[in-house]
């Protein structure tokens, strides 16, 4: 801010009562025949006023808490009226913050949430009762400690530490906690140095969430056996030479659609087997180059696909990871590629690797997605064109299963795509899931 250099107005104040008083004593000087001894005596009087107004507004401002502000006139009653101004809208803040302050520690005490304040170097500045029931943190025993010495579940510390992954953790029994599920967030700001942290009891939706998968597992599984007589009895039935003619073509209906029943249940069964079971599993190295050609050759024996499917290779490295899975994650990519490209299109599969890890992708020439699509296409049952989709036989589970399968295998999905012109589904895999063959072939 800019301080101007000339007189205020109460610098102009103060010069013209000098110069007031100064002609006064000149009056008076011309009056009496003295001038000296009325200049004198007009400045002694002038200078006590100017000291009586001094000794009052310090000792205002030393005890203005209990000293109403002295009634002066003049530019000394300027300055009261100005540092007046000043210190009651201070005292105006000051309720303010602190009601605020009142106000907030007693919502953040409702609050269903627990909460802490974190420091940058992840030391515990406040937190609510909440957060301290479920964290098993005290209040001034726990304020400065890193909160990772105190909440040591190895998810918990790795997300305080990087703040990845970006949307929180879910950690079950962290010990005070007892066995709650609870997710964590942290909110950050560009300016601020400090950081807040949201807990968030989460285990009435975790035994929902296993309701619903241990539902769906079930109701799948006892689907199955009738589904596979009903199939047994439509085969035996479309294959009966005295059927009556009029009842062939229901009855051929009847079959596809129980063959697209039969699908939509074995893909949910997958789908609850990845989900259900979180234990890791036996990972081995996976020759990707291998089961792409594999693939390729398989899709190459169909009768209605694309003319062009290639395999591009560009490197030899295995990938660490389930074969099954990982089959079903490329067999459903490539489908769903045939599925949506016209004969004469074109497929590519490409796997290679760079710093950032290994990459897989599926590449075709087919109708596209457009964009607002894109986001919900891992979604169960989420179709773009759901009367194409159902009548090329998809289950429409198909990229939920590539889903689930990539993120046991710490990896990601991506999609672009072009409307008219074709899609790229790429899989991500970190840097730590690639095997160098010459590092496979010494050590097996
Ligand atoms: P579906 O069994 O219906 O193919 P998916 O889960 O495999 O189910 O795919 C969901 C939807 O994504 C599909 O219905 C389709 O609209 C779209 N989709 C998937 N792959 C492609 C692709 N390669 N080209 C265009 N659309 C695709």
């Amino acid at each position: 801010m800019k301080v101007p250099a000339s007189l205020s107005t109460i610098g102009w104040h103060a010069v013209y009562r000098l110069i007031g008083a100064l002609f006064v004593a000149f009056l008076l000087g011309l009056v009496t025949g003295r001038m000296a001894l009325s200049l004198a005596l007009v400045l002694l009087i002038y200078a006590c006023i100017q000291i009586r107004n001094m000794v009052l507004v310090d000792r205002w401002l030393r005890f203005r808490r209990v000293l109403p502000p002295p009634d002066i006139s003049g530019p000394w009653g300027e300055i009261v009226a100005i540092v007046n101004r000043i210190y009651l809208r201070k005292q105006y803040h000051r309720a303010r913050v602190t009601e605020l302050m009142r106000e907030f520690r007693q919502l953040t005490t409702a609050m269903p949430e627990g909460a802490v304040l974190l420091g940058p170097e992840n030391e515990i500045l406040w937190f609510n009762s909440r957060a301290g029931e479920w964290l098993g943190l005290k209040r001034k025993r726990d304020f400065g400690m890193r909160i990772e010495n105190l909440v040591r579940h190895p998810d918990f510390v790795e997300y305080v530490r990087t703040g990845k992954p970006e949307g929180g953790v879910v950690v079950h029994d962290i010990g005070q906690g007892g066995s709650r599920w609870l997710a964590f967030h942290i909110v950050r700001s560009d300016t601020a140095v400090r950081q807040l942290l949201i807990v968030r009891d989460v285990s009435r939706e975790k035994q929902l969430e296993a309701m619903r998968k241990d539902f769906v597992a079930n109701a799948s599984h006892e689907l199955r056996s009738p589904l596979t007589v009903i199939s047994g009895y439509l085969d035996a039935l479309a294959e009966e030479e005295k059927l009556d003619p009029a009842w062939k073509e229901p009855v051929l209906e009847m079959r596809r659609q129980t063959e697209r029943m039969n699908m939509i249940v074995n893909d949910l069964l997958e789908l609850s087997k990845f989900e259900a079971d979180d234990t890791p599993r036996e990972d081995q190295p996976i020759d990707i180059g291998g089961l792409l050609t594999l693939l390729r050759k398989e899709a190459l024996q169909l009768e209605e696909r694309p003319r062009n499917i290639r395999v591009t290779l560009e490197t030899d490295a295995l990938l660490l990871g389930s074969e099954s899975e990982l089959h079903s994650i490329v067999s459903n990519l490539l489908s769903n590629a045939i599925k949506y490209t016209p004969a004469h299109g074109e497929i590519e599969l490409r796997w290679w690797i760079d710093d950032e890890g290994a990459h897989l992708s599926v590449r075709d020439t087919g109708v596209g997605i457009a964009p607002e699509h894109i986001p919900r296409l891992t979604e169960r049952f989420y179709r773009v064109d759901a009367g194409r989709a159902r009548s090329l036989g998809g289950s429409g589970l198909g990229l939920a299963i590539v889903k689930h399968a990539l993120q046991r295998h710490d990896g990601t999905l991506r999609i672009e795509s072009k409307e008219g012109q074709g899609s790229t589904f790429t899989c991500d895999f970190p840097p730590h899931r690639i095997v160098p063959r010459k590092q496979q072939a010494t050590g097996g």
